[in-house]
């Protein structure tokens, strides 16, 4: 355990109704107590205790009134004593109760470092340390579960179960290696094929759901794509226009491109806002075009835009054209300005999810083209992504993919006869992939470096 105590806002710093300050460590419950002014002391309360009292500066004058909670070891989040302090919020507040603490001998906290304590102290598995990233970065509802379920040790017991198999099977595998004789007149190499088999296809079936997965946790890529003039701008505003009053922007996102989001049955849609780029110029309608383009070939799902109102033009082609075999969702817009003959959309039957109807500078049809996206999600997504596996971060999902192709090498060696020797070693390696994605045996630096990505507090 370690020895010294540290402490860090655990709450988004700024104006806010509240904040809480956290203190973890063997020192927790006698510094805050030498701040700490009510009917009750931190150091003789029970856990799991709110006390009410005052917060002192050095100066013994009062910084706020809190509300104190005590958490004894190991009955906490890090394993250690914790005390969490709740104040009013507001950046004065919070630096003042920082200062007097670190001034009673605690320690600035490093970017994640109460959950590298709680997984250091056995609280949390490396798979559930990370998902604990995962729940504080969910965008929505879904990812949001599914990094639930992680945390709940969803992934570590899919993960136990593999053990389960693999571990037996390796023994087999080794007890030939030094028995050849023995053990090879009960099992035959196909046998033993047979049970790595149900594991390969485990794993694949894991791995295939991965870039799925992947959508459900950063958002599935929608572009409106369409020749200039026929209502991308308008149609966009329309879709945004509930989700965009409730959502606050989020600065410092690391996104290259500027998106709108709306969410559709718990997943988060991410718009690619091509649409806005007006074309005075050359020059800029050439960088409206390529980013345009750009968004066309990489959307997971498109909504084609065409003018209800004129005829189906070489433009209308040339935008569609983009947009391959992704599964489009195509919008007649401009249907108040009278329709032109009923035309085929230039899309692929076997491309095309649905038509709609849609007037934009009106809102009208907006509902619809939600419900079409929704009715398109399946095609995204598949029919099942596994709960546990939309929280995976990119360490999990390499060693995931190493573990597949570990076994798939182990199940050809057993079935080409190959020596004993060799198979152990791709069983082996597939048992190490899967337990450094619960932390058995992960590398220090790796630990260190999975934790310097969270934020200070968590
Ligand atoms: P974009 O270039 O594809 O993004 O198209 P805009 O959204 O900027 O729309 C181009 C023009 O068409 C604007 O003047 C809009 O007001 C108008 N417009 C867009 N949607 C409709 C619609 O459904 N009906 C009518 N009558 N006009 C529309």
């Amino acid at each position: 355990m370690a020895n010294d105590t540290i402490v860090a806002l655990a709450t988004a710093p700024g104006e806010s109704a509240v904040a809480i300050t956290r203190l973890s460590g063997p020192r927790a419950l006698a510094i805050a107590a030498a701040r700490f002014r009510g009917r009750v002391s931190p150091e003789t309360s029970p856990s799991h205790r709110i006390l009410f009292g005052s917060f002192l500066a050095g100066d013994g004058a009062p910084i706020d009134t809190v509300l104190l909670s005590v958490f004894r070891d190991p009955h906490s989040y890090t394993g250690e004593d914790v005390v969490e302090i709740s104040s009013h919020g507001g950046v004065a507040i919070s630096r003042a109760i920082l200062d007097a603490l670190v001034s009673e001998g605690a320690r600035p906290a490093r970017p994640g470092e109460f959950t590298e304590r709680a997984y250091r102290n056995g609280k949390l598995d490396l798979a559930q340390a990370e998902s604990v990233a995962a729940l504080v970065r969910a965008r929505s509802e879904r990812s949001l579960r599914a990094a639930r379920s992680a945390l709940g040790g969803s992934l570590s017991r899919k993960i136990a179960a593999i053990d389960g198999v693999l571990v037996p099977l390796l023994a087999e595998v080794e007890a030939r290696i030094d028995f050849p004789v023995d053990v090879g007149e009960a099992l035959d190499g196909e046998t033993l094929a047979g049970r790595c088999a149900e594991m390969t296809a485990t794993l694949r079936g894991w791995v295939e759901r991965l870039p799925a997965a992947r959508r459900v946790q950063e958002g599935v890529r929608a572009a409106l794509v369409g020749r200039p003039n026929v209502g991308k701008s308008s149609l966009l505003n329309a879709l945004v226009g509930y989700d965009r009053a409730i959502v606050t922007e989020t600065p410092g996102t690391t996104r290259d491109t500027v998106e709108e989001s709306i969410w559709i049955d718990g997943v988060e849609i991410r718009l690619a806002d091509t649409a806005g780029l007006r074309a005075p110029t050359d020059r800029v309608e050439r960088f409206g075009v390529e980013r345009s383009e750009r968004a066309a070939r990489e959307c997971d799902v498109a909504v084609l835009v065409l003018d209800r109102s004129s005829t189906v033009g070489d433009a209308d082609r040339e935008a569609a054209a983009l947009l391959e075999d992704r599964p489009v969702v195509v919008a007649w817009n401009k249907a108040d300005l009278g329709a032109g003959a009923r035309e085929r959309a230039p899309v692929a039957p076997s491309s095309l999810v649905a038509e709609v109807e849609t007037i934009a500078v009106r809102e009208d049809g907006a509902e619809t083209l939600r419900g079409a996206l929704q009715y398109a999600l399946p095609r995204v997504l598949g029919d099942h992504v596994g709960e546990e596996l939309a929280s995976t971060s990119a360490r999990q999902e390499a060693l995931l993919a190493e573990a597949l192709a570990a076994v798939e090498r182990a199940e050809a060696g057993l079935r080409a006869n190959e020596s004993y020797d060799l198979i152990a070693v791709d069983l082996a390696d597939a048992r190490r992939a899967l337990g450094e994605i619960v932390g058995r045996g992960v590398d220090q630096d790796v630990v260190a470096a999975i934790f310097s990505r969270f934020c200070i507090g968590k």
